[in-house]
């Protein structure tokens, strides 16, 4: 334990940073037994192209834990990496999304966020096509996301394994960009459908000129490459007609519909939250 001079200060400060530290353990411990419980679930958030529509869903793992509640990925997942549970819990949301696919209309695609983990792991493509045959969706209407971070080690691997899925007909997108390391040699080198704008770039793309700037490059790269380019985070009519001027393929975000159950998304097609833009 840390040390502890008596004052009331220090043991307060200590009490409450293992207080955390209990929440996090006891959330680590819980996720050990949270996918034989079924507390996973996905939501799904509309993608968007202007103007044909909506185009497909992207999975988002949500988690319901029993005592504290729905945890943010951006909280469990880390944990679950770190604890090897996220190439069990990727393969769970990779076949459960898929299926779900199997019932939208047939030109609309889902995708997938893939773990470095999943990805790193030996036979992944076959398994990814293991599963698109077993629930029977078929292989270009599965886009992975993958971010930078995949990408950083044992590169000549990974793009054997995303040439391999490129062959199947897989697309895939590169999430986050602008965040990370952003080489652009990634952008050489690798067969990407689309760049994903990290929604921070898209936050103040309409008052920042400096983000004006940067965005109307990656779009220009991205077009330039013959890739396709999806916003995320797209919350204003501002902000979509912005993007919309620069020719950005796809909107994601709360303004063209928030991640929602999938029982949700038959009454959603009927009325698109996106009708009057
Ligand atoms: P991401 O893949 O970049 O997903 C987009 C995130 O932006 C989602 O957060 C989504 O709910 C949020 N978002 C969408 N529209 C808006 C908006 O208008 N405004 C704002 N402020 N946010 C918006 P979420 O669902 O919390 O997921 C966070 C991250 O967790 C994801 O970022 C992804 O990296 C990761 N993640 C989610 N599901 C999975 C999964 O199944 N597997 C893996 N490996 N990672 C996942
Ligand atoms: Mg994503
Ligand atoms: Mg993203
Ligand atoms: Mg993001």
């Amino acid at each position: 334990a840390a040390k502890n001079d008596g004052r009331g200060r220090a043991r307060t400060f200590n009490r409450s940073m293992l207080i955390m530290l209990e929440q996090r353990e006891m959330l680590r411990r819980s996720l050990r037994v949270a996918l034989q419980e079924g507390q996973f679930f996905i939501e799904y958030q509309p993608l968007v192209e202007l103007p044909e529509g909506i185009v497909g869903f992207e999975a988002l793992l949500r988690w319901h834990h029993p005592y504290a509640g729905v945890v943010p990925p951006n909280l469990f997942i880390p944990m679950a990496e770190a604890d090897g549970l996220m190439g069990e819990i990727g393969e769970w949301v990779l076949e459960t999304a898929c299926r779900q696919a199997t019932t939208w209309p047939s030109h609309f695609i889902v995708a997938v966020n893939l773990s470095p983990a999943q990805f790193l792991l030996g036979g992944f493509t076959d398994r990814v096509a293991g599963i698109l045959d077993k629930v029977g969706l078929a292989a270009d209407r599965l886009e992975l996301e993958i971010t930078e971070t995949v990408l950083l080690e044992r590169t000549t691997n990974n793009l054997d394994t995303l040439n391999t899925l490129e062959v199947l007909g897989i697309r895939i997108a590169l999430d986050d960009f602008g965040t990370r390391y952003s080489s652009l040699s990634y952008l050489q080198n690798f067969p990407f459908d689309t760049i994903k704008i990290d929604k921070h770039f898209i936050n103040d793309v309409e008052t920042n000129r400096n983000t004006q700037t940067i965005v109307r490059f990656i779009i220009g790269l991205a077009h330039g490459l013959g890739m396709r380019v999806t916003a995320e985070g797209v919350e204003t009519v501002g902000q979509a007609a912005w993007l919309g001027r620069r020719k950005c393929d796809r909107l994601q975000g709360n303004l063209l519909g928030a991640p929602m159950a999938a029982e949700a998304i038959g009454d959603f097609l009927h009325h698109p939250s996106f009708a009057t833009l």
